[in-house]
């Protein structure tokens, strides 16, 4: 399985990091190495000081597409959670000031915690699915695909005019505002509505 993350989808998340507002979809990709085992704990990687949180909602992808449509997109997926896409955000600064690839940064080991997965029948409103990720009991980002700046639909319809996706593939949709350091200790609970799908301690 791959993991596909998609960058700069929320207006207000490209501006706290001064990024242009993207006409496309960015994404990039994690290896099957980036997901953290359950119960496990994410342990600070020695080659960064600045590792961050970014709560995001996940799709999990259902059936094999390629080159799908943006109206048979929803057919794709059937299953979604809440992820953290760890970020080293020292090692990525200095990538993207010399236009190299973000890898170093996004796709290490356990850098893509997830949650338990529902499925999508179960939502009341697919159009506002909220979420929101807690440190230490804090609120510290909130958010809502109704932010989106590209919808499930058009995240998968793009990404799929690349690469094929296959059923069991994650498709992280981009984090919200607010992300910031994490720190040994910290306990990072994210929620999908009012439930807790992801608990991460960091070590
Ligand atoms: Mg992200």
């Amino acid at each position: 399985m791959k993991i596909i993350c998609i960058g700069r989808n929320y207006v207000e998340h490209a501006q706290e990091l001064k990024n242009e507002i993207p006409t496309e979809p960015v994404f990039f990709l994690k290896p099957d190495t980036a997901l953290l085992p359950k119960q496990r704990d994410f342990y600070l990687p020695g080659f960064s000081s600045d590792i961050h949180h970014e709560v995001e909602l996940v799709l999990k992808i259902c059936k094999e597409g390629k080159n799908i449509d943006d109206k048979f997109a929803h057919r794709y997926y059937d299953e979604i959670s809440v992820g953290i896409d760890f970020t080293a955000r020292d090692i990525q600064q200095k990538q993207k000031e010399k236009g190299l690839p973000w890898e170093p940064a996004k796709a290490f080991d356990h850098s893509a915690p997830v949650g338990e997965f529902i499925s999508l029948s179960k939502l009341p409103d697919l159009q506002k699915i909220d979420f929101h990720l807690d440190i230490n009991g804090k609120t510290v980002q909130l958010g809502s695909n109704l932010l989106m700046i590209f919808s499930f639909d058009k995240i998968i319809s793009y990404v799929s005019k690349f690469i094929t996706l296959k059923k069991g593939d994650l498709v992280f949709t981009g984090t919200p505002k607010g992300v910031g350091q994490v720190h040994k200790g910290d306990l990072l609970e994210a929620y999908l509505e009012n439930s807790k799908l992801l608990t991460v301690k960091v070590q």
